[in-house]
């Protein structure tokens, strides 16, 4: 029946397309600097070549390739020791929380700093407080905190879901939103939720505190407006999409512990059959997690039939940015982003007059 469900996301809608996929839904109905289209992507900064250390025989395939002794790494413990280390040595400290990325990195002896603050026992970043109008989540959150978060699972429905599926268990212990954020990753499967949340992100450093549109965040592949002295201390959203009816998808090689091959986070209101607000948001299809603003466009005002669905999934598809890379191909990309907007459209017809 599942399967059922998901196999017109695939190869049924390209006849050239046949490649075999993972896919995760999520639909709920609740109240309340680099990369460009053609050119190979590494996504989550991690390379085809990273993956192990094979080079030929197994004994090299269990070699790590970096040495700790050459690296240093510091815990200060607070959070103003922190910056403070990171402004009087411009550049030459990066923070650490979790290290799901940058372990990554580090064992394929592909971590160029050298120095490391370990910021994951600061408890300014670790808190969650909810407000009246927002709800303001610690950077140093993990997904494991952000899945028990009752108020998140019930009003930001889509962050939730996203933490449930990124990575396994271990991973979701580590890992932190803060960290997804800052590696900047066009797979990353918290960011079209930050997207279509308008999220907005506290960035501190010794000079004071900024706030940043999450969405004015990312300049291009892997790249930010943050700098080196600032750290993102939380992630604020606005408590008011409570009774929008909300759908999000991981696309992926497996059901678990797989990389995005494309992934939606979408929300809408409608009333009376006729889309009053609709966000739509979209990773691995560009090289910044991406909002659909012109397929929003199509939509918003409109009654949802088979013409406005169709208008809306070709929109998508130009609108969207995919290369090919080791997970799968732009052709691919497009035809699943396509298809994805077109389930959510069905999808909100059906069950978003009832939320
Ligand atoms: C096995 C495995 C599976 C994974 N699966 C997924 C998946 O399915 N989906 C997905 O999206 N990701 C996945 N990831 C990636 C990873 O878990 C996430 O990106 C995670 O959120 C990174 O958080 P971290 O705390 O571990 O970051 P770290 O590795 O500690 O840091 C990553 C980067 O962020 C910076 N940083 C961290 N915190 C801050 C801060 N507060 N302010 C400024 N900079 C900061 C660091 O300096 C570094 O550059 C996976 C990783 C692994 C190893």
């Amino acid at each position: 029946m599942w399967r059922r469900t998901v196999r017109h996301l695939h190869a049924g809608n390209d006849p050239c397309v046949g490649a075999s996929a993972g896919e995760k839904t999520g639909a709920y109905a609740v109240r309340h600097s680099r990369g460009t289209r053609g050119q190979s992507l590494p996504l989550h900064g991690v390379h085809a070549h990273f993956r192990s250390g094979y080079e030929g025989s197994a004994a090299k395939s269990c070699k790590m390739r970096a040495d700790p002794a050459d690296y240093k790494l510091v815990s200060p413990g607070n959070l103003p020791a922190v910056l403070s280390l990171l402004a009087n040595e411009p550049a030459q400290w990066l923070p650490i929380a979790g290290g799901t990325d940058m372990m990554v990195l580090y064992s394929a002896g592909k971590l160029s700093n050298r120095r490391l603050i370990n910021i994951w026992n600061i408890p300014e970043l670790r808190q969650i407080e909810v407000f009246p109008d927002r709800i303001c989540i610690g950077a140093g959150c993990t997904y494991t905190a952000l899945r028990r978060h009752d108020l998140i699972s019930a009003e930001f429905p889509l962050l939730a879901t996203a933490a449930s599926w990124t990575g396994g268990i271990a991973n979701q212990n580590r890992g932190t939103l803060g960290g997804n954020i800052a590696n900047a990753s066009p797979a990353a499967d918290s960011l079209p939720a930050l997207l279509v949340y308008d999220a907005e992100l506290t960035l501190v450093s010794v000079r004071g505190e900024r706030r940043v549109d999450y969405r004015n965040f990312h300049t291009g592949y892997k790249q930010t407006v943050m700098a080196a002295d600032e750290l993102i201390r939380d992630i604020s959203l606005p408590r008011r999409f409570y009774g929008y009816f909300s759908h999000t998808r991981k696309v992926g090689a497996r059901n678990a512990q797989a990389i995005s091959k494309v992934c939606l986070a979408a929300l809408a209101e409608i009333s009376s059959g006729t889309i009053r607000d609709v966000r739509i948001a979209m990773g691995s299809v560009a090289p910044v997690p991406l909002r659909l603003h012109e397929t929003e466009r199509v939509l918003s005002g409109k009654k949802i039939g088979p013409t406005v669905i169709d208008a809306a999934r070709n929109c998508a598809v130009k609108e969207i940015r995919p290369i090919d890379d080791i997970r799968s191909t732009a052709r691919y990309r497009a035809a699943v982003a396509g298809n994805l907007v077109a389930e959510f459209l069905e999808k909100l017809a059906t069950e978003g007059a009832h939320v």
